[in-house]
């Protein structure tokens, strides 16, 4: 056996391939191989990216709080322990950290995605004369419906069994059940969709609430007229008891992320329309009564449901699918919540921030040395426009003010050189810059100064250089606090 190993190694290291056959080897995937020579992905520096997920993985699993829902036995039995990301970018990039392979039951999570095959079906205007787009201000499983009479939207129980009965009109159960697994199928990419019986029977056996939510909406004839009651609601449990694995699930959030085409496979498996419409509904429903909070504080759609997953999208740049059994009071994963808001803590994916002027947020989406560019040119042309209160920005969100150009060449240099007195006292009183630091010609910030005759600026750094010294006598940390102190009562 080994020796047969051993052979077939010594050719693939002995093989050579012509031209022909190489460009053979690669057209098949030239856009994702160019993508990789290029780094030309979504989040080039992947793995810089995937080490914060790690943190944040961390920081979430230290959390013990919250508890694992007991309606029924199929959920009470799991785990608390259990806690699982996984992300797949819009180009196919995947990461998965912790209990990411084991099947859960996807719960009120499928909701918006049966919402999106049906918009994705039948459109629009016709879903929505069925079911209405506002946050109801109830419970997800409240008995009730808006002053039209309709469910106030598919992301509540009302309005996810009227979806339930829109999809495939005239098949029978056996065709709908299928027809739903299939895409969810294309969605994940081919991976991972199970069901899960048990769940289904223990859903049925203890949906009072379910049944009367169906009673109720067949009263006030929320159903198409073609439409079975008894089938719509054998649906919605079964669809609540189909499971997915956080990796299977990160597919899925991918493919709304990408707007429909899983990045996978690159199949278009929804219309861009159904996915921009079930983006909206999770961003303003998605997470029961918190919903309003979330989107405030993580500006991004998801969804989650009392099996401790939340889907969670990030447009155009990822899906996320996070899974931990203990729930808050309001029914969502503690450890998820935690997850995603540190998420937006750190990168600069809330809907609402600002890309060109975020500088305490980081930004995956560019490459680290793009970005070290960007801020040292913006740096250097305030102090050389004598800028003080772009500085004062600049310093406020977390820049690094000493840091140097390709000639080596600091804010302090620029400034001296220019004869900016103002920004010189900022730069040494407000940050406490280093004033020893060289250019690439070995030049300090007071050669500049005299060289350019800027006498008031010499002066001053003359004596910033004696009394910077003698500082850097008293430790580091005595240092930073300083600087921090003089920068507050500078601004
Ligand atoms: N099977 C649950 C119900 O219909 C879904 C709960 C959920 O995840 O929100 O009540």
């Amino acid at each position: 056996m080994d020796m047969l190993h051993e052979n077939v190694q010594d050719s693939i290291l002995g093989a050579t391939m012509d031209l022909e056959v190489f460009q053979k080897c690669v057209q098949s995937n030239i856009v994702l191989l160019t993508q990789v020579v290029c780094k030309k992905f979504v989040i080039p520096d992947f793995e810089q990216f995937t080490l914060h997920i790690n943190r944040l993985y961390e920081n979430a699993h230290a959390i013990k709080e919250g508890e694992v829902a007991n309606y029924i036995p199929q959920l009470a039995k799991v785990s608390p322990d259990k806690w699982g990301v996984s992300l797949c970018t819009v180009d196919g990039q995947r990461y998965s950290v912790g209990d990411t392979n084991i099947p859960l039951c996807l719960q009120s999570c499928v909701k918006p995605l049966k919402y999106a095959i049906a918009v994705n079906d039948l459109g629009t205007n016709y879903i929505h004369q069925h079911v209405d787009k506002e946050p109801s201000g109830h419970r997800f499983n409240k008995l009730s419906l808006n002053q039209q009479g309709k469910p106030h939207n598919p992301m509540v129980n009302a309005g996810a069994i009227v979806v339930s009965s829109l999809i495939k009109q005239g098949a029978n159960k056996a065709e709908k059940f299928d027809y739903v697994m299939q895409f969810l199928k294309r969605m994940s990419g081919n991976e991972y969709i199970g069901f899960n019986n048990s769940t289904f029977q223990s859903e049925k056996e203890t949906g009072d609430r379910n049944y009367a939510i169906g009673y109720y909406l067949k009263e006030k004839k929320c159903f198409p007229s073609s439409a079975d009651m008894g089938v719509a609601l054998d649906l919605y449990f079964q669809l609540c008891s189909i499971e997915v694995t956080c990796d299977s699930g990160s597919v899925i959030a991918a493919t709304l992320a990408n707007g429909g085409i899983c990045p996978i496979t690159g199949e278009r498996v929804l219309s861009a329309e159904a996915v921009r419409n079930t983006l909206s509904l999770m961003h303003s429903c998605g997470m029961y009564d918190l919903s309003g909070q979330f989107a405030f504080h993580v500006g991004l759609p998801a969804k989650s449901g009392v099996s401790g997953a939340i889907l969670l999208v990030v447009p155009n740049i990822m899906g996320v699918f996070c899974w931990s059994p203990p729930l808050d009071k309001i029914g969502n994963s503690v450890r998820g919540i935690h997850f995603c808001q540190e998420l937006v803590s750190v990168f600069n994916f809330h809907n609402y921030d600002n890309l060109r002027h975020c500088a305490r947020k980081l930004d995956p989406r560019k490459e680290r040395s793009e970005v070290q560019h960007k801020t040292v040119v913006n740096l250097l042309f305030a102090a050389y426009s004598g800028d003080v209160s772009a500085m004062r920005r600049f310093a406020l969100s977390a820049m690094d003010m000493e840091q140097k150009d390709y000639d080596s060449r600091t804010a302090l240099h620029v400034a001296a050189a220019e004869g900016h007195l103002e920004v010189v006292k900022f730069l040494i009183k407000g940050c406490r810059v280093n004033p020893f630091m060289e250019d690439r010609w070995g030049n300090t910030a007071l050669q500049d100064a005299i060289r350019f005759e800027q006498h008031d600026v010499a002066n001053l750094l003359m004596e910033y250089q004696e009394s910077y010294a003698s500082s850097l006598k008293s430790t580091e940390s005595e240092r930073r606090q300083m600087s921090l102190e003089n920068l507050e009562s500078m601004v």
